[in-house]
C-alpha cells in the first residue's frame, strides 16, 4: 500500500485536491469527513467529537488513531491512499508510522503551503451543500440566490459550523501548533513533499502530480 499523507492547513485545498487525485485511482481518506459524517448520524462517535469539532479543537489523539487504524486494516494491500486530516500530531505521525510498518506500506507527506491571510478569506467565505458536500465560496464562485445547489438541485447551502471566523482563527492556531512537529518527523525520514498552494487549482493538482 501506498499512503500519502496531505498536510496543509484548513482551507489549503487539501479536500479538493484530493478529489482530483481520486481521478488518478487515489482511495481518499477524511477524518474531518468521517468525524462529520458521525455527528450528523448522531452515532456513538458523534458524540464523543462533537465538542471537540465545535470548539475548533482537535479530537484527542488516542481516539482518531483507533478509528483510523481500523480504516487502514480494511483497505486492499494494493490501495493508493490519500490521507487527509490525518496525522495532525506527533504522537498520530507516530502511530501511522507503526500501522504503516504493520501492513507493509509506504508514507510519503505531501505539505500544501498556504498563507494566513488568504486561508481566512477561503474559510470564512466558504459554504456547503448539506446534501452533497458541494462548496462554494460567497466571493469567488457565490451559491445560486434560490438556495438550490447547482450540483444535485437540493441544499440548503450553509456554513459549516465550524468555518465561522472566529472558530476560523482557533483553527489555525492549532494547525501552526502542529505543523512544525510535522515537518519536523517527516523531512528526519526523507519523506517530506511541499508543493505551493497558492493559485487555481487545476495548476496546484498539476504541481502536485510532478512531485508524487
Ligand atoms: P477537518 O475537516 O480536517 O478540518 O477536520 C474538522 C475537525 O475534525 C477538526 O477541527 C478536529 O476537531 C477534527 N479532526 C479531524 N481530523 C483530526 C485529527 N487527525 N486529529 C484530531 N482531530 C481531528
Amino acid at each position: 500500500m501506498k499512503i500519502v499523507v496531505l498536510v496543509g492547513a484548513p482551507g489549503a485545498g487539501k479536500g479538493t485536491q484530493a478529489k482530483l487525485l481520486t481521478e488518478d485511482g487515489y482511495t481518499h481518506v477524511s477524518t474531518g469527513d468521517m468525524f462529520r459524517a458521525a455527528v450528523s448520524e448522531s452515532s456513538e462517535l458523534g458524540a464523543k467529537v462533537r465538542g471537540f469539532m465545535d470548539a475548533g479543537a482537535l479530537v484527542p489523539d488516542e481516539l482518531v488513531i483507533e478509528v483510523v487504524a481500523s480504516a487502514l486494516k480494511q483497505l486492499p494491500k494494493d490501495t493508493r491512499l490519500l490521507l487527509d486530516g490525518f496525522p495532525r500530531t506527533s504522537p498520530q505521525a507516530h502511530a501511522l508510522a507503526e500501522v504503516a510498518e504493520a501492513i507493509g506500506a509506504t508514507v510519503d507527506a505531501l505539505f500544501i503551503e498556504v498563507p494566513i491571510d488568504a486561508l481566512i478569506e477561503r474559510l470564512s467565505g466558504r459554504r456547503v451543500c448539506e446534501a452533497c458536500g458541494q462548496t462554494y465560496h460567497v466571493r469567488y464562485n457565490a451559491p445560486p440566490a434560490t438556495g438550490e445547489c447547482s450540483a444535485c438541485g437540493k441544499g440548503p447551502i450553509v456554513q459549516r459550523r465550524d468555518d465561522q471566523e472566529e472558530t476560523v482563527r482557533k483553527r489555525l492556531e492549532v494547525y501552526e501548533a502542529q505543523r512544525n512537529a510535522l515537518q519536523a518527523f517527516y523531512e528526519s525520514r526523507g519523506s517530506l513533499l511541499m508543493v505551493n498552494g497558492v493559485g487555481e487549482v487545476d495548476a496546484v493538482a498539476a504541481r502536485i502530480k510532478q512531485l508524487l
